[in-house]
C-alpha cells in the first residue's frame, strides 16, 4: 500500500470516528427536551391542583360570607317579631325567617361539599409533589449526565481533528483538496472499504475486475463511479467497522 493510501485509510478510521460523534452530538438536544418536557409536565400537574384548590377556597369563602349575611338576615327578622303587632305582619316575618333559614341550610350544605372535595385534593397533593421532588432530581441528573457525555464527545472531536489535521498535511495538496470535497459532499465519509471484494462501501455499487486488481494492488488512488469516493482495499488485519 502506498504511503497516500495508508494515509487516506487512516484518514477514514478518524473520519468514522467523527462521523459518529457527530450524529451522537446531534441527538443531545432531543434527549434534553424530552427531559425537560418530562418535568414540566409533572410541574403543570403540580400548579393543576393548585390552581383547583385555591378556587375552591374561593367558592369556600363567598360561601361563608353568604351564610353569615343569611345569618345576619335572620337575626334581624328574629328582632323584628316582637315589634310586629298585626298577625298578618308576624306571620310573614315568619315566612322570611324560614325563608333565610332555608336558604343558609343550603349553601351550609353546598359548603360541606365542596370542603370534602378540598380535603380530596389536598390529600392528593403531597404525593404528587413528592413525585416532582423525584421527577425534578432524575432530570436534574440525567441533564447533568448528558452534559458531561456531550463536553467528553466534544473533547474527542477536538482530539481527533487535531490528529486528522496532522494527517492531512501528509497527503498532496491535490489529493487533499479532493478528500476534502468529496467528504464535505458526502456526509463526512470520502474514503471507504471494498466490501466482500467486490462492491463500494459507501453506494454498495459492484466494481468492475480492473478497479477491483488495481484496489487489490494498492498503488494508485481509486474513485467509485457511483458516489464519486475514494475507493480502498480494506487491509486483511482489519476487520471493516459495523454499517461501514
Ligand atoms: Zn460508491
Amino acid at each position: 500500500m502506498t504511503e497516500e493510501l495508508q494515509t487516506l485509510w487512516t484518514l477514514r478510521g478518524l473520519d468514522e470516528r467523527l462521523v459518529r460523534l457527530t450524529q451522537e452530538l446531534a441527538r443531545h438536544p432531543g434527549q434534553r427536551r424530552a427531559i425537560e418536557m418530562g418535568r414540566e409536565a409533572e410541574r403543570a400537574r403540580l400548579e393543576a391542583l393548585k390552581r383547583q384548590i385555591a378556587e375552591l377556597q374561593l367558592k369556600h369563602r363567598q360561601l361563608e360570607k353568604e351564610i353569615e349575611s343569611l345569618t345576619a338576615e335572620e337575626r334581624k327578622y328574629q328582632g323584628q317579631l316582637p315589634l310586629v303587632k298585626k298577625n298578618e305582619e308576624y306571620t310573614a316575618l315568619l315566612h322570611e325567617i324560614a325563608g333565610a333559614r332555608g336558604r343558609r341550610s343550603e349553601r351550609e350544605t353546598e359548603l360541606l361539599l365542596l370542603m370534602e372535595e378540598e380535603q380530596g385534593l389536598q390529600r392528593e397533593r403531597p404525593e404528587i409533589e413528592r413525585t416532582l421532588d423525584a421527577r425534578e432530581r432524575e432530570a436534574k441528573e440525567r441533564l447533568s449526565t448528558l452534559e458531561s457525555e456531550e463536553r467528553a464527545e466534544r473533547q474527542q472531536v477536538e482530539a481527533i481533528e487535531a490528529e486528522r489535521r496532522v494527517h492531512m498535511e501528509r497527503l498532496p495538496a491535490s489529493t487533499r483538496a479532493r478528500y476534502e470535497r468529496i467528504r464535505g459532499s458526502r456526509e463526512g465519509r470520502a474514503v471507504v472499504p471494498i466490501l466482500k471484494k467486490s462492491a463500494c462501501g459507501g453506494c454498495f455499487r459492484g466494481q468492475p475486475p480492473q478497479v477491483l486488481q488495481a484496489a487489490r494492488r494498492a498503488d494508485r488512488l481509486l474513485t467509485c463511479d457511483g458516489c464519486g469516493r475514494l475507493l480502498v482495499w480494506p487491509p486483511e488485519d482489519e476487520v471493516p467497522l459495523p454499517g461501514s
